[in-house]
């Protein structure tokens, strides 16, 4: 019977040996360098972290969503999930396994609708994690919905000039190039509307008007940009995919990031509940441990029920990616992971900070972060309810309208049914 929880030894070998480096390791980084996960190094980091890179390239952890085409692994999604729950406890540990978003879904798109000319120049150098790109395609008069998306780009001669506003170009201040996607025939329906484009970040007329801040963060360390696009000129060469087909390059981007980013979920709210538990058999009040009070240990186990159902949910989507090998047969279950990410973290690290009272909410502890993580979650890559949305339209494809006045479990129905059928009596 082919039905298995148990991950195979060689790969159990190179989780536990990913998760050891990143508890002890890669979290001190996030203790000394917590807003420099996307920058450029410094000297006296890249001394630190060169050396951590290529231990993980030793292990053949090096981006490791990479197909054997790309020079990775190609370990499929459901190892990768088991990888990145590790990635997900500490900040710093996506960019020192080759992991970072937005790079490994730009990277992705670029891998599947680039020239070679453009594999050259932006593909190889973001693989080798030396650039950082950027995904500006929200707009400031919505991100949820693209049909009102107004940036232009308009062909003249063999090029393209692009003019607009995208709002939220996450680490566009770092970005050595950006992949803007534009109008380019107003006219025609939503799918053929629009096309994406590769940006040099130096390009005339590309302007950061502001960088915006997450919760938390300190303004200066902002890094989703409100981009203007003046007049920017690229060459008709720039076009990444088929003019007017902006939509199906999206769509390649998003499939197995929601994954990777549900399995990082699932190791921060482990943190979280590691972090409830030990508080929790810690501290005492009114006489007895917090562990001993039945509402805390109702904190406790409902983390730990909710953090199951999801991993499993997850495991079993990253499961029938590989199994399918088709993003779109499983799209429901791709959008139903999405849409519980934000819901498990912030429902675990709100319980966290509780039973950490005050402590809890202060910056000396790392609860409060990611529970204003679970709101980001909810957002990025499209809102929650967006998600819920294809979850219940998936779902009804696999259903049909009752024939007749009554529903098909019409227990009234349903009896003279069986009645004719097992003793053969008509109305
Ligand atoms: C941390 C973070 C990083 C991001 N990085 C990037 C990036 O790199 N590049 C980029 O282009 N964008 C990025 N975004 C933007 C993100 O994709 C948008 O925030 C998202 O698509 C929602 O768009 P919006 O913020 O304009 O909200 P709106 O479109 O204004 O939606 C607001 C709210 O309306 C409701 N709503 C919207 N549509 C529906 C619907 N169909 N049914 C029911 N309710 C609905 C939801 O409650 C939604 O939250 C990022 C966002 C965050 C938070």
């Amino acid at each position: 019977m082919a039905w298995d929880f148990s991950t195979d030894p060689d790969f159990q070998a190179k989780i536990e040996w990913a998760e050891a480096m990143v508890r002890t390791e890669v979290s001190r980084l996030d203790l000394l360098w917590p807003h420099d996960v996307y920058k450029p190094l410094t000297e006296a980091q890249r001394a630190v972290v060169a050396p951590l890179k290529q231990q993980v390239r030793d292990q053949g952890l090096w981006a490791a969503h990479l197909g054997p085409e790309l020079g990775g692994q190609g370990y499929g999604q459901l190892k990768l999930a088991l990888l990145n729950e590790v990635l997900g406890m500490a900040t710093w540990a996506p960019r020192i396994f080759g992991t970072q978003a937005p790079d490994t879904g730009n990277a992705e798109i670029i891998a599947h609708y680039g020239t070679p000319d453009q594999k050259a120049a932006y593909l190889k150098p973001l693989l080798e994690g030396e650039i950082v790109s950027c995904y500006s395609m929200t707009e400031p008069s919505g991100g949820a919905d693209p049909a009102v998306f107004v940036t232009r780009a308009v062909r003249e001669g063999d090029d393209w000039v692009i003019n607009g506003e995208k709002f939220f170009s996450s680490n566009a201040r770092w970005a050595d190039f950006l992949i803007v996607m534009a109008v380019t025939d107003p006219e025609a329906p939503l799918l053929d509307r629009m096309t994406m484009f590769l940006v040099p970040a130096n390009t005339p007329g590309v302007q950061i008007v502001r960088n915006l801040a997450l919760f938390g963060e300190p303004d200066e360390e902002g890094s989703h940009a409100l981009v203007r696009y003046t007049d920017v000129r690229v060459p008709a060469s720039s076009a990444l995919g088929e003019v007017g087909k902006a939509f199906a390059v999206a769509q390649t981007r998003l499939g197995g990031g929601r994954v990777h980013h549900a399995m990082r979920t699932v190791g921060q709210a482990q943190r979280a509940l590691d972090m409830m538990a030990e508080r929790a058999l810690s501290r005492t009040t009114q006489g007895t441990l917090l562990a001993d009070k039945q509402l805390v240990q109702s904190f406790l186990a409902d983390s730990y029920i909710e953090l199951q159902q999801f991993r499993l949910l997850v495991l079993y989507t990253a499961w029938q990616i590989d199994k399918f090998q088709n993003y779109n047969k499983v799209r429901k279950d791709i959008a139903a992971i999405k849409v519980q990410t934000p819901r498990v973290l912030e429902s675990i690290a709100r319980r966290a900070v509780q039973v950490h009272g005050a402590l809890g909410v202060t910056t000396e502890m790392p609860l409060a972060k990611i529970l204003s993580r679970g709101l980001s979650l909810a957002l990025a890559d499209g809102p929650t309810e967006v998600h819920q949305v294809t979850v219940a339209r998936q779902l009804l494809r696999g259903y049909k309208p009752a024939e007749g006045p009554w529903p098909s479990e019409h227990i009234p129905t349903r009896r003279e049914e069986a009645r004719v059928a097992l003793l053969g009596e008509g109305v």
